[in-house]
């Protein structure tokens, strides 16, 4: 497999703050393979990007935090869902940056000081709520906080939820061309990569990247947050943009973009049961832990396709392990056990 070179060039143009360990391992898993039945699959350790707790959001930051200095900004603002993991990667990566950290999070101040949201609180980080459970109430408090800053003389840095905007999708355009040196390295012809979508950063920058490098792999995202539709519409246009602003041709197809629903159960974090037995599942045959909002439920979607024949014996899948694990220690856990 070759890489067309004028590509990589160009992507090493862009500033970038190095923070997590690359390359993250690609590691075959046949025995959890042999106990799904069917097709033969490798995990991609994004648990393992080594800063905050690590996780797929830390790829994303690389870029983010370095506009966020080249524009010479004293605060990082940004929001989400109490247990966000991306609140937690981007408050990580802000306090190592030497800035202030404001956070909003939907709903109400919490009881319980746990998972996610405790290491949010020790690493510092000014904690606002918006009141309202509706997670999208966090995008409009986001652009207030930003303008009171402003006000206050501060340099305010927004990320929106998930840092899924076209400069931290270039987290997973990285990760296409990290992932396609690992298979040309490691001898291994994926037909397809799978992983769990929620804000739509990942996959976007993963099939903007698949698709800038011309390789035949699939990218199908399990949603586990937004309508279905939503997810494919996002996707579609992000990858575009971003293909766009690498002065790549932005001839993406929109059958390029592969979501599969029917895992996100009752709702967004919300464990299910399919979820808690894939965790289990990869617990005790790997000794690998997934996390109950988002790997867990792909992870489950991918069981039920191979079961289903949807995935053929013949086929290599490899599964993005995108971190979460934090969520393992919220609540008391017996969801997690049959
Ligand atoms: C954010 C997140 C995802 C989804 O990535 P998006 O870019 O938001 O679609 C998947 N897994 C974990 C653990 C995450 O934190």
């Amino acid at each position: 497999m070759k890489l067309p070179e004028s590509h990589e060039l160009q992507w090493h143009s862009i500033p970038r703050v190095p923070l997590g360990f690359w390359p993250t391992p690609l590691k075959e898993a046949s025995r959890l393979a042999s106990t799904i039945g069917g097709p033969k699959l490798w995990i991609k350790r994004d648990d393992l990007t080594g800063f905050g707790f690590g996780g797929n959001k830390i790829r994303g930051l690389e870029f983010l935090i370095a506009e966020a200095l080249a524009q010479q900004a004293d605060t990082v603002i940004t929001g989400a869902g109490a247990q966000s993991n991306s609140v937690r990667a981007t408050t990580a990566v802000a306090v190592h940056a030497g800035m202030n950290m404001v956070v909003v999070y939907s709903g109400t101040p919490l009881d319980n000081i746990e998972g996610n949201y405790r290491l949010v609180r020790l690493l510092g980080a000014e904690v606002r709520f918006t009141g309202d459970p509706d997670r999208s109430s966090v995008d409009p408090y986001i652009e207030t906080c930003a303008a009171e800053l402003r006000r206050d003389g501060h340099r305010p840095y927004a990320i929106p939820r998930g840092g899924a905007n076209t400069i931290g999708a270039l987290g997973y355009v990285q990760a296409a061309y990290e992932l396609a040196q690992q298979c040309a390295a490691q001898n291994i012809s994926p037909d397809a990569i799978v992983l769990a979508t929620g804000s739509c950063g990942t996959q976007a920058g993963l099939l903007a990247g698949v698709h800038a490098l011309g390789l035949p792999w699939r990218v199908e995202g399990f949603t586990v947050s937004r309508p279905v539709e939503e997810v494919r519409t996002r996707i579609y246009a992000l990858a575009q943009a971003v293909l766009g602003s690498l002065d790549l041709p932005q001839n993406l197809t929109p059958q390029e973009v592969v979501v599969h629903d029917g895992f996100i159960g009752p709702g967004y974090g919300i464990p299910t049961a399919e979820g808690a037995a894939a965790i289990r599942l990869a617990a005790r045959s790997e000794g690998i832990f997934l996390d109950p909002t988002y790997t867990g439920k792909a992870l489950a979607g991918l069981i039920a396709y191979a079961q289903r024949g949807l995935y053929r014996d013949h086929e290599t899948l490899i599964f993005l392990h995108t971190g979460g694990e934090p969520a393992l220690f919220v609540g008391e856990g017996s969801w997690l056990y049959e």
